[in-house]
Formats: C-alpha cells, structure tokens, sequence
C-alpha cells in the first residue's frame, strides 16, 4: 500500500533509496527501512519506526554502503508499526519489501514454524524472505526462488526482492498494487510509482499483474509467474514535475476516490473467497461465550464512522436478529447508557484515535462490554483499547474527507454481520454464499462508476452555484443520503440536509422550490415505488430532481432532471455504489468553487479531542 524503492547502478545506492521514498512520501506510512548489499558481500538493513527522518538520523550514525539496494515506507497490516515490522525483511541471505497483503499467510506461517524457521515480526512480507531462502537452499537460481515463491502467495501485492547470492540482481513481482521499473544507462530502479525515478530516467516499463522482473545494472527480463518470456519496450513519462505530486491526481481525495477498488479488495483478502460460505477473521471477534451472550450490540462512532454504522445495525439486525443501537460516541459518554457483560459495543473509528469514541469505550469496558474495534489504524488506540480489532485495511488516507475507509468501513460491516449470521446458525452455507458473491464484484463495479465522472462533473457544473441540497433515501439507503450531504458540505461549504425521503413531507418540502437541488437515492428495491411517489411531490414544488439508481425507468426519467445510473448489485449492497457518486459530486462541486478540497477549513482528519 506504501512506498517501494529499488536501485542496480553504479551509484551509492542508499542516497537514491532515501529520495525516492521521500518522492512517495504522499502516500502516508508508520515506519521505514532500506537494504543495501555492502562491498563486502553482506547484506545489511536500517529500519526504524515513525518518518524518513528517523531512518535518516540512523543512517547518518550507521551508514550503509553499496550499489544495490532497496527501500520502503510501511503502511502496517499484519503487525503493529514497529522497527522490527517494518520492510526489509531478512531470512539468511535474502531481504524483501513488499505493498499489500498476503492472503494466505496463517497458512504460510504455521508451515514455515513447523519446518522450523524462526520468525522475528509480525508480519505477512517476513514469510516470502523465509519462501526464497529456502528455495535457494534446495540449490534454485534466484530467480527460480522467488517464481517459485510468488506461485505459492495469495493476494495482491507487489514485491522487490534481493539476495547475497545474486549481489548484482534485483527481483520484482506483482500481482495487483502497482510496480514501476525505471529504464537508465548501466543503472535500472524500480519503485512504487513514477515520482520515484523521475529524477533518474523518464524510460519506464510498467509491469502488469503476474508478471516478474529480473533486473541488473544492464539488463532487464521479464516474465510471466508460470516462466514465460515477456517483451515490453519501455514507454517515455511526459509527465510534468507538477503532475507527478499525489500520483498524478490534483488532488488526494481524487486519488482515493480511486483507490477504492483495489481498497476493497485488499479489505476482503483472505476474509471470503469466491465460491465459500465462510468469512473468516483474523482472529476470533466475538465474546468468548460466542453469539450466545450477546444481548445486544451497541455501536459508536462519529461523522461518516456513525453513518457507515447505521448502515451497519441494518445489516446485523436483519442477518442476526440482535438488537443493534447506534449512538455518537460524543452523546454516548454522557447518557446513563445501560450496558453489562451482554452487550457487545463496537466503536468505529477510521484514525482509530477518536477521542469521544475512546471514550465511550472506556465506559463500555468499566462494565464489562466485549470491544470490538473497527478501524484503519493497527495499533491506534482505539485497536489497543478492543479485545477484537476488524481493520479496514485501505491504506493511508490523507484527504480529510472520507472515501475509501467509508467504503471500507461499509464492507467490514457486511463481512461482520454475515459471520455473525452464519455463527448463530442463521444463515445456510448456499445463503450465505450468495451473499457475499456479489462483494467479489464490486471492485468492478467501482471502476465502472468511476468512468461516468465526466457525466457529474457536468452536473456539478450545472449545480455549484445552488446554496443548498436536500439528499434523499430510504431503507438501507436512508444513511447514504446522509453521507451524500455530510460530503457536499465538508468540502463545498453548500449548505446540505440528508433526508429519509419518506419523511421529507414532515417538514423539508417547505424548502423545495426551482433553486433547490434534490439529490435522490432511488435503487430498484421493494422501496422503489415509494421513492418514487416522494419524487413526484418534489417536482410538483419544482425541485429540480438528480436520481441515483440501477433502474431508470421511463416514469424516472420523466420526473428527474439528470439521471446517474449505477450497475446492479445486491439488495444490501445498494449503498457501496450509491456513495461513489456522490463522492464524485460533491468533490466535483468543490473543485468547480475553488474550496480546499483536502483539507477543508476548520476540519481535522483525526479529531483527538473531545
Ligand atoms: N502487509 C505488509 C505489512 O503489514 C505490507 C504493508 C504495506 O503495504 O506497506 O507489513
């Protein structure tokens, strides 16, 4: 998910790692290291937790030599941030960074113990050092090692791997996070993104998922995972020094709003595979009596954590059948709320550091709640203050508005309900299976909804002068329409209301007039009618209707003004893709007025205080 460096040169490779990781630097990390194999053969590491300039201070009191190296900035998700988890890992002769996540890795590790390899982190990159090294052992090349290796990980990950053995090679292999190889004269480099070799070589070879690269001073070979030959050219990066920030995005909530495919995928690894009944967690997220001596579940939050949890009490409620509460944490902390040994209370938090949530907690734990923490941040301390910790797992996410942990959040809710579901006996195996089918297509999904920008950017071009939205939706959707507001005016400062479109006629209809933009959330469910009739008292007021659907019905397409259409999935997932383009509204809305998009005014990202 973080920052990957590599370079094979005659220069002092350390300098170069260190700059390249600070070009990545935009990504967000925890902690970081480099790799360098010495003059004198031997391969030695520098890892330290916190920024680059910890790294740095300690490389300038230790130095590291050589002209083979690599580099990378952590973004933990198996183990918490720490020198000892941080990348490189080291088994015998052979060091590996790696982004992303390997699936399989309980399996791997409890194979690798049992064959007695001692681990010495927490994390799932060790174990791939620990694959190659025993490769090599069995008399491999190198190269043979890490295919070899590769074959055996599940998941989505990229890799850079070096070996004493092989002191003039880098190895670099990838399945989904992106891996670019920078093309020079008698020196190759390959990193994470362009920024990275920018400032060495604009001659870049993008390696495709499954494909591995052997790469030397002066040359390059690709290849398939199953060995066989590729032949790419290298293609000439036109970028601008300015396009090059963020990845290439204007902004960091573009970039993320992007991200959210691979974000989900890497939230559902090794959680559900395709075909299976079965979620399965890390670790046991339930009280020890099991679901059993749940009474009832209590769920708190703040801002977008609260609206993602509503839509989470629906889930669990209509799988489960448990009572689900959901209050503000802020609110929480002051009600004389009734909670003992029965309740299970789930904090949401994507900084994990929420203080009026923590605080909550705190409460929760006094009377004997069973925590659960649903988080981004491993060892934040909302994690540490859980008995059971759900991490969301999509990388940093430095936009102060919420996009891919939202999304995430909504996921990690699904995977929590249909295993509790299924643990109480709820849900048969076909039942569930067919539930979770359609989460394996979402990413997909995602990606297509992300190709409609064009058509809202238009619309937000139509309707950024409004003063205010009104945001509609029922049922499950009801707290989408919440989000959809909640976005506009963090980072539009329009003033925008989220409505349960059947209680619009309670009160907000008063405000509908020809200025007023109603965004409407209408999916092809049993509410679809309904909404429907709610739309037809807003354009007998004049409103001017934005419908959101996976059904544009003649009739819609009669009473709405513009029309977003979303592909269909599940009844329970209409709200996935219901937020993506609202995301993209609001964040078009705000570009066209010209707001801080990222950081907008008076908002934090973590909000530690009370
Ligand atoms: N899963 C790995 C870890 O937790 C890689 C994290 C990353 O992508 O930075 O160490």
């Amino acid at each position: 998910m973080c920052g990957i460096m590599g370079y094979v040169g005659p220069s002092e490779a350390c300098p170069i790692l260190l700059d390249g990781l600070a070009r990545l630097e935009y990504r967000g990390y925890d902690s970081a290291g480099v790799a360098t194999i010495q003059k004198n053969g031997t391969l030695e590491l520098r890892r330290a937790a916190g920024k680059l300039t910890n790294l740095r201070r300690m490389l300038g009191e230790a130095p590291l030599s050589g002209h083979i190296g690599i580099g990378h900035t952590r973004w933990a998700t198996h183990g918490r941030p720490s020198a000892e988890n941080a990348h490189p890992h080291k088994a015998g002769p052979v060091a590996v960074i790696h982004n992303g996540i390997v699936e399989n890795y309980l399996d791997l590790r409890t194979e690798l113990l049992s064959r007695g390899h001692q681990l010495s982190s927490e994390t799932d990159t060790e174990l791939i050092a620990h694959l190659v090294e025993e490769h090599l052992k069995a008399g491999r090349a190198f190269g043979e090692a890490v295919r070899e290796t590769v074959q055996r990980l599940r998941g989505s990950f990229s890799i850079v791997v070096m070996s004493e053995t092989s002191p003039g090679m880098l190895i670099a292999a990838k399945t989904a996070t992106p891996l670019v190889l920078g093309i020079g004269e008698g020196e190759n480099f390959i990193a994470s993104d362009i920024p990275a070799i920018l400032a060495h070589t604009r001659n870049a070879i993008v390696l495709e998922d499954g494909e591995l690269a052997e790469i030397g001073a002066d040359s390059v070979r690709l290849m398939r995972f199953d060995g066989t030959a590729v032949e790419r050219a290298p293609r000439r990066i036109e970028w601008d020094a300015v396009a090059v920030t963020k990845g290439g995005f204007r902004h960091y909530l573009r970039k993320e709003i992007n991200e959210q495919p691979q974000a989900w995928i890497d939230t559902l690894a090794g959680r559900a595979d395709p075909g299976s009944p079965r979620v399965n967690f890390e670790m046991d997220l339930l009280p020890k009596g099991g679901p059993a001596v749940i009474g009832r579940i209590v769920m708190v939050s703040a801002g977008a954590s609260w609206i993602t949890s509503q839509v989470g009490k629906f889930v669990i409620e209509d799988l489960a059948g448990i009572p689900v509460e959901v209050d503000y944490s802020s609110e929480y902390r002051y009600r004389r709320p009734p909670i003992d040994e029965r309740t299970m209370m789930i904090a949401v938090s994507q900084s994990g550091e929420t203080a009026d949530t923590l605080a909550a907690m705190e409460e929760g734990a006094r009377r004997g709640a069973h925590l659960l923490a649903i988080t981004n941040t491993v060892d934040s301390s909302i994690a540490r203050k859980a008995n059971a910790q759900l991490y969301t797992r999509c990388g940093p996410e430095i936009s102060v508005t919420t996009t891919k942990c939202f999304l995430t959040q909504l996921e990690s809710s699904y995977l929590f309900a249909i295993h509790l579901a299924a643990k109480m006996g709820r849900l048969k195996d076909a039942d569930a299976e067919q539930m979770l089918r359609p989460m394996f297509a979402i990413p997909g999904q995602v990606k297509a909804i992300l190709k409609l920008e064009p058509q809202i950017q238009q619309i937000a071009r139509k309707f950024a002068t409004a003063h205010d939205f009104l945001f509609l939706g029922r049922g499950i959707n009801y707290p989408i329409a919440l989000e959809g507001a909640l976005k506009l005016k963090e980072i539009s400062y329009i003033h925008a209301e989220g409505y349960s479109a059947g209680e619009m006629k309670h009160g907000p209809i008063a405000l509908i007039d020809e200025k007023l933009p109603v965004v409407v959330l209408i999916p092809n469910d049993d509410l679809f009618e309904k909404t429907l009739s709610n739309l037809r008292e807003v354009q007998s007021r004049n409103g001017r209707i934005i419908a959101v659907t996976d059904r544009a019905t003649d009739e819609l397409k009669a009473i709405a003004h513009e029309i977003i259409e979303v592909p269909a999935t599940s009844r329970r997932l209409t709200p996935v893709l219901m937020t993506v383009p609202l995301q993209l509204l609001a964040y078009h809305i705000a570009a066209e007025r010209g707001t801080d998009v990222d950081q907008p005014r008076n908002l934090a990202k973590a909000v530690t205080v009370e």
